[in-house]
């Protein structure tokens, strides 16, 4: 089958790219190259059945364009991580709606089975621990630019059900936490490469707030196989799924590794 993997060149997008070529698909990746990036493509560019395509999923014509010729859609496109959403928050806001608006409309238009890739930043600070896939949304202000995009992510989920009730759209979504691997970048914030490159830098690693918070961290590879496995299942289709690692970690324990004397508690909302 032929696949469209918006995002094709960013971190999960590209790996997912590489497993469904394994797979014995075809894959169309489209990227802007914002936060992802053509070093993502080592493993891709020049494999039979993979062509890329440098543009944005913005462009509502290339849009359904490449929808056109695919069997389904993997949609990863986002703008995402911290620190890019604080810097360009209406920019971030306006590529997480209107850019998944697009992708949705082309997909429901042909009903092509369409992945949607979420965030556990939906649930906003909920305590109650463990998340599940019922548990509620608990938001801060919307004064505050730090939940547009968990307030983004969780209206194109809104979306694509809307889609799958009136239009058909058969979809699965899948809720990432914290997924990590090669090829993560700390450019955009994400702690553990972060915490990498100043370890390997010798520079400090800096905590914010006072490391206590915690995250559970799963594997990038883990992570493509649960998308796969959902994609491929008709159980799965007009369900969101949370897709995580087992076991909490607290920020300090995870900078604490091998690095204790160098780390800095930087008083900051250690929430964001
Ligand atoms: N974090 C940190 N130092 C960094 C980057 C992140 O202490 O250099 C903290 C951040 O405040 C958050 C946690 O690590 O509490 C995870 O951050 P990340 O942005 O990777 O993921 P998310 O907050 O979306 O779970």
């Amino acid at each position: 089958m032929n696949f469209l993997v918006t995002g094709g060149a960013g971190f999960i997008g590209s790996y997912l790219s590489e497993a469904l070529l394994a797979a014995g698909h075809s894959v169309v990746g489209l990227d802007d190259l914002s936060t992802g990036s053509e070093k993502n493509l080592v493993n891709l560019k020049g494999k039979s059945g993979y062509s890329f395509v440098n543009g944005t999923m913005m462009d509502e014509d290339l849009v359904r364009d490449l929808v056109s010729g695919v069997d389904g859609v993997f949609h990863l496109g986002a703008a995402l991580g911290v620190k890019r959403i604080l810097e360009r928050p209406y920019e971030s806001l306006v590529t997480n709606m209107h850019g998944t608006e697009i992708v949705v409309k082309a997909a429901a238009a042909r009903k092509v089975r369409t992945f949607l890739a979420s965030t556990s930043e939906i649930y906003g600070k909920n305590p109650n621990q463990p998340l599940n896939e019922e548990s509620d949304r608990v938001i801060g202000s919307p004064l505050l630019v730090r939940w547009a995009y968990s307030e983004a992510k969780a209206i194109d989920e809104s979306l694509i059900q809307m889609f799958h009730q009136m239009n058909g759209l058969p979809f699965v979504t899948g809720r990432f936490f914290n997924t990590v691997g090669p090829r993560q970048t700390g450019a955009y914030g994400m702690v553990l490469p972060s915490f990498v490159s100043a370890a390997l830098a010798g520079k400090p690693i800096t905590v914010y707030g006072d490391g206590s918070q915690q995250r559970v961290f799963g594997h990038v590879l883990d992570a493509v196989d649960a998308v796969m496995k959902l994609f491929f299942n008709d159980k799965a289709i007009g369900h969101a799924f949370n897709i995580g690692g087992e076991g909490e970690v607290s920020i300090k324990q995870l900078a604490d590794g091998d690095c204790g004397d160098w780390i800095v508690i930087e008083d900051r909302d250690d929430s964001l």
